[in-house]
């Protein structure tokens, strides 16, 4: 696919991603898969199994839906609609760790899994030791995961030119070691200082090697988790939404349709009652284009996971002319309707960035909002 570039700024922004043709809204600018992906720690725990390369998950949508509802009886129509590709489930032959087919478990292991390959259920060994460490560190909601900074680890040391596969991390946008010291503090809380330097040491026990040494002093390593931090993008994958999706899809009555919605909404009453929002089997990964594609306010594009793994596609949400910067929202939808004041404050939080897209600009020259809509928002905020 091309129709599109990445320039680099010569600025603090560095890179940003620039349509070199014109798109029209709903066109597929790129799909690509992540460099390394990992589940979040604590919904791996929470028995959302999905394969352990590419995040599909290993559930068909009734099972999904009979888990997370408490209610092993019901029953979903329509059930062919959606491919679930469960029939190739395959294992790693030397531990426990499952994958969605053959294609995933070779790519696991050639690039990551051979050194990282250990038995789960022994719980001194170094990988579950820091993998325990984190969970401690790293409740729920969760934004990141150590395991994909020892993803990256492994997928240096196991590369047959370490030193180009060090350079594609590298090429991730980076920072001064202040603001990478002041992303991590956020990241991990107040003990981040203790905590950093102990993560660090157990990452040092599960790997280490001449081409990853750089990323294990105590700068390289607070740089790289500041890397996952902000470059990680975020992974949901659900069988039951890709069910309703297809489900959606068919021709039917008006009757049957109206039925069908009643028995789609009772569905999500039931997941909510028993497992409130937490829904999808989630994680992050690292994407080489993706990761160059900046922030706007008035986003012209956006990204979503359609295959149901890793697999990232940016649509145009608008037309894009020739020359055009092509930029997402990093905020959420609720934060995106929020003030200048509100999202700016989320950004730079996050981000570390000020805002100075189109809109922020335009509403920059509009009355300020009110320190009573300040207050509200810094309420709803503390609620996060
Ligand atoms: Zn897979
Ligand atoms: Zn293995
Ligand atoms: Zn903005």
């Amino acid at each position: 696919m091309d129709g599109f570039e990445v320039r680099n700024y010569n600025t603090k922004k560095g890179k940003g991603l620039f349509a070199t043709k014109q798109y029209n809204q709903g066109d597929v600018i790129l799909e690509e898969d992540p460099l390394v992906s990992c589940q979040f720690a604590w919904n791996a725990a929470y028995r959302y199994l999905a394969c352990d390369n590419c995040m599909r998950p290993l559930e068909t949508p009734e099972q999904n839906v009979r888990r997370l509802s408490c209610k092993p009886d019901i029953v979903l129509p329509h059930s062919d609609c959606y491919e679930t590709n469960l029939e190739n489930l395959t294992g790693c032959s030397q531990c426990e760790v499952l994958y969605c087919s053959d294609a995933c478990r070779q790519r696991a292991y050639d690039t990551y899994h051979r050194i990282l390959c250990h038995d789960t259920a022994d719980a001194q060994h170094p990988i579950m030791i820091l993998l325990e460490a984190w969970k401690q560190m790293h409740y729920p909601p969760e934004t990141t995961n150590i395991m994909l900074l020892v993803r990256i680890l492994a997928f240096i040391q196991q590369s047959s030119d370490p030193q180009a596969a060090a350079l594609k991390f590298k090429q991730f946008c980076h920072r001064t070691v202040n603001e990478d010291a002041e992303l991590v503090h956020k990241l991990l809380g107040e003990q981040f200082t203790s905590q950093l330097e102990t993560l660090r040491e157990l990452t040092i026990n599960v790997i280490n090697g001449e081409y990853i040494q750089e990323f294990l002093s105590p700068e390289g390593f607070c740089s790289l988790m500041a890397l996952i931090g902000t470059n990680g993008q975020g992974i949901g994958t659900s069988p039951l939404s890709m069910w309703v999706n297809a489900v959606l899809e068919l021709t039917m009555s008006d009757d049957e349709r109206q039925q069908l919605d009643l028995f789609i909404d009772k569905l999500y009453e039931y997941v909510q009652d028993e497992s409130g929002t937490f829904l999808n089997t989630e994680g992050s990964g690292l994407y080489q284009l993706q990761s160059a594609c900046n922030h706007s306010c008035a986003p012209n594009a956006e990204s979503s996971f359609p295959y149901g793994n890793h697999r990232i596609q940016l649509k145009a949400v608008k037309p894009i002319m020739p020359g055009e910067e092509i930029c997402i929202s990093y905020l959420d939808e609720c934060a995106l309707r929020r003030s200048r004041h509100s999202r700016q404050k989320e950004l730079a939080q996050n981000y570390l960035f000020v805002c100075w897209c189109d809109r922020c600009t335009t509403e920059a020259s509009q009355p300020d909002c009110t320190s009573e809509e300040d207050m509200s928002e810094d309420e709803i905020d503390a609620d996060d």
